[in-house]
């Protein structure tokens, strides 16, 4: 049976497990110190553990299980990793730079039914979840190729955005969020995380009540749901009413600010009036609400979508704001490698099957 990643392990997990296998509490603390902190990437460099733990460690459980199969780096110094899991299937993780900082995109799951019409992800259905320590490693090895170039260089925002529905993942997103906020560990602070759903209601109260002070983005994507259901299935089984309606108990309950994704679709979702509609389904949630617009990156497996064209872009953009709305145009990252979610991936699933 393969190991699993002790990355999978919360501090408190670890803790709980080391203490019920002898040891006492402190060597979690110094296990964790040696993985987040001085990010050695074998337990016998943890010189200050004891013999006894280290054995334990290394006969239950491996640091990395994933192995760096694509790295493709853009001159605007997005690094787009393919890695490989242990069971060989391939996920996408993606480093980006940004003035206030470094993020990172992480994938939460191999494949994703949700099937948005839009997606180079959705095409590859879900296999499996990805455990805790597969999404953890996602950060670490971009964090570790960091400090391979020695420029001290810290990942200092995440974005649960790349293949997968997070919200279909929850305990184990959850623990991964956990660690990454970890005071002792990576420390990211969690207004620098943000979760994106495509709008699972029952996931959103669950998350709300834990009050966890990530943020949270919505794939909305249009402003009704004839729209809506035609660019994602899933409003199909979960309408706007129903999506609105978690979303005012997320404000209400954490009162946190919500993003609204709206990837723009040339004439399917990019005019005048559809920008008007976006506004007045906003409404009065507009001080707690912002509107991440997104232009499209083609894909060739959906020819029928292209990307909007600038003054659509422009005037969508206006539209929302001449309506009291925030919103912000997204920059792009990596446009000269596979920008668009999941391209890399499909790419190679598709090269190494001769497509
Ligand atoms: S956009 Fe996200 S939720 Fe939708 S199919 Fe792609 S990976 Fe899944």
């Amino acid at each position: 049976m393969s190991k699993s990643s002790i990355y999978g392990l919360t501090l408190e997990k670890l803790t709980v497990w080391l203490m019920e296998h002898g040891h006492k509490k402190f060597r979690a603390q110094q296990v964790w110190d040696w993985l987040y902190r001085k990010r050695v990437t074998s337990f016998s460099e943890m010189t200050n553990v004891n013999k006894e733990c280290l054995q334990l460690l290394e006969e239950h459980f491996v640091i990395h299980t994933l192995k760096q199969h694509v790295k493709q780096e853009s001159a605007d110094g997005t690094v787009k990793f393919l890695f490989k899991l242990q069971d060989g299937n391939l996920i996408e993780t993606v480093l980006m730079r940004h003035k206030y900082g470094l993020s990172v995109c992480v994938t939460t799951q191999v494949g994703c039914n949700i099937g948005c019409s839009f997606c180079a992800s959705g095409l590859l259905k879900k296999s499996r979840d990805l455990s805790s320590g597969e999404i953890v490693e996602q950060i670490m090895n971009v964090q570790h190729h960091l400090d391979e170039a020695g420029q001290d260089e810290r990942v200092s925002h995440i974005v649960v955005m790349g293949i997968g529905e997070p919200f279909d993942n929850f305990d184990n997103l959850i623990d991964f969020l956990e660690i990454m906020k970890d005071q002792k560990g990576l420390a990211i602070g969690a207004r620098h995380i943000t979760v994106s759903t495509s709008g699972l209601s029952d996931k959103i109260y669950e998350f709300a009540d834990l009050k966890m002070q990530v943020n949270l983005a919505i794939s909305l994507h249009a402003p009704n749901n004839e729209l809506r259901s035609r660019i994602m299935k899933i409003n199909r089984a979960i309408p706007i009413e129903k999506l609105m309606q978690a979303i005012d108990y997320y404000i209400e309950k954490t009162n946190r600010r919500i993003t609204l994704e709206y990837i723009l679709l040339r004439d399917v979702n990019d005019q005048r009036e559809t920008a008007q509609e976006l506004a007045d389904l906003i409404g009065d949630r507009r001080r707690l609400t912002y509107v991440n617009l997104i232009p499209y990156n083609p894909v060739d497996e959906h020819s029928q979508y292209q990307r909007s064209e600038k003054e659509s872009v422009l005037a969508f953009y206006d539209t929302l704001k001449k309506n009291g709305i925030n919103c912000v145009i997204r920059q792009e990252h990596g446009t000269d490698i596979d920008a668009a979610c999941g391209q890399l991936r499909s790419k190679q699933i598709k090269q190494a099957q001769g497509k």
